[in-house]
């Protein structure tokens, strides 16, 4: 036990190693994925004496480890950096109890229960029930600099960076809807915003397109794409500027800009579940609406891979709250379906 804000709080072995069952290590709840939305869930599930197993993937923490200051997360009143902030969502699920694993789900078979999964170290595991919450990556250009300036200049959200950028100069790069409605949404508070695309006209649907073409603190710049963003290191990190070229005349030419807003499009990271699980056409998780329930009873659904219009962190955790809420009461009367099977 210890003592908080006066309350007494047990903390409980984190170290919790599944019971073998048929060769395999067997969990009540498994969660895939340690962003905002897993680690929620893997706290109120830790509190529910689930003993969550979090299966943290190929990013620990999610998306927001590659972002600097997020402003917009409640409670946090002078904002906080996003590693930090992942931090202390992994660390207030482990004081109840989660445990975090630092592997990656490669396979699941959730064609019967108990669910089997497998781990890239080649674990196997069965599971009573499993949370999926493995995001959805923003598609980037592949540049190094994009990389090295993402989170100083650099971004994939408008909602969450378009503050930072008052009364300056930006680009986003494409021209689908999500580029219209970022370019859009960024004019509150830039100068001057450019739309950057690649071809002589735009994927997007004719009112998004109107809206685009009919603002005044927009321009598009078209049949061009961004071949390199310049920045300093010295005294701060920052884009200065991006190299531009011309498909059709493969013209070269430089533009002072403090920040690129990247507007492609996102993949949600469901190629795991193909097959497995019903899925819309873009490739986001189906979900029964108002629930985290999945097209497979058992398997629920939080953050990113299952919304592709809010995408924010705080629907993301809102979201694994409800899916831990949904596991462990749809858990709970799968227990008591058992105990009256064995009495009668
Ligand atoms: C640069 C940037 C800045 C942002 N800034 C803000 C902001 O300021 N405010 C805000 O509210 N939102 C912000 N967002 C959006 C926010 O990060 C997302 O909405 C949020 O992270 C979604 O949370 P999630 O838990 O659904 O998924 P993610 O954060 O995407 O996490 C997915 C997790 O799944 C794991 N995973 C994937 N596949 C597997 C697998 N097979 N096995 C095991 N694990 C797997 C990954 O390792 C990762 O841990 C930003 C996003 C970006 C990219």
């Amino acid at each position: 036990m210890s003592e908080q804000n006066g309350t007494a709080i047990e903390i409980k072995n984190p170290h919790h190693e599944g019971e073998m069952r048929d060769g395999r290590e067997g969990h009540k709840l498994i969660i895939i994925g340690s962003g905002p939305a897993g680690l929620t869930a893997a706290l109120y599930a830790a509190r529910a004496n689930l003993n969550p197993v979090v299966y943290e993937g190929d990013q620990p923490g999610g998306q927001l480890m590659i972002t600097t200051d997020v402003e917009n997360y409640p409670g946090f009143e002078n904002g906080i950096l996003g590693p930090e902030m992942m931090q202390i969502f992994r660390h207030q699920a482990q004081r109840f109890g989660s445990e975090s694993r630092y592997e990656y789900i490669t396979s699941v078979d959730f064609s019967e229960r108990p669910f089997k999964l497998k781990s890239d170290r080649g674990t196997k595991l069965s599971a009573d029930a499993v949370i999926v919450t493995t995001g959805a990556s923003a598609k980037l250009l592949g540049l190094p600099s994009e990389g090295k300036y993402m989170g100083y200049g650099v971004s994939a959200c408008a909602t969450c960076d378009g503050f930072f950028f008052k009364d300056q100069e930006v680009i986003v790069v494409g021209g689908g809807d999500t580029a219209m409605e970022e370019a859009n949404y960024l004019t509150r508070f830039c100068k001057k915003v450019t739309i950057v695309h690649r071809r002589d006209e735009f994927r997007a649907s004719k009112i998004m397109r109107d809206r685009v073409l009919a603002n005044e603190k927009i321009e598009v710049i078209w049949d061009t794409v961004v071949d390199e963003i310049l920045g300093e290191d010295d005294p701060v990190k920052k884009v200065t500027g991006i190299t531009l070229r011309n498909v059709k005349t493969d013209t070269v030419t430089k533009m002072p800009v403090d920040g690129v807003f990247m507007a492609i499009g996102h993949k949600p990271n469901t190629d795991l579940f193909q097959g497995g699980l019903e899925m819309e056409e873009n490739g986001y998780l189906v979900v029964k609406p108002g629930t985290s329930y999945t097209s497979v009873e058992g398997v629920f659904a939080a953050g990113d891979v299952q919304d592709h219009v809010y995408r924010q962190a705080v629907t993301a955790a809102g979201s694994g709250c409800m899916a831990a809420i949904d596991a462990e009461r749809w858990l709970e009367a799968q227990e008591h379906k058992d105990r009256v099977e064995v009495a009668s």
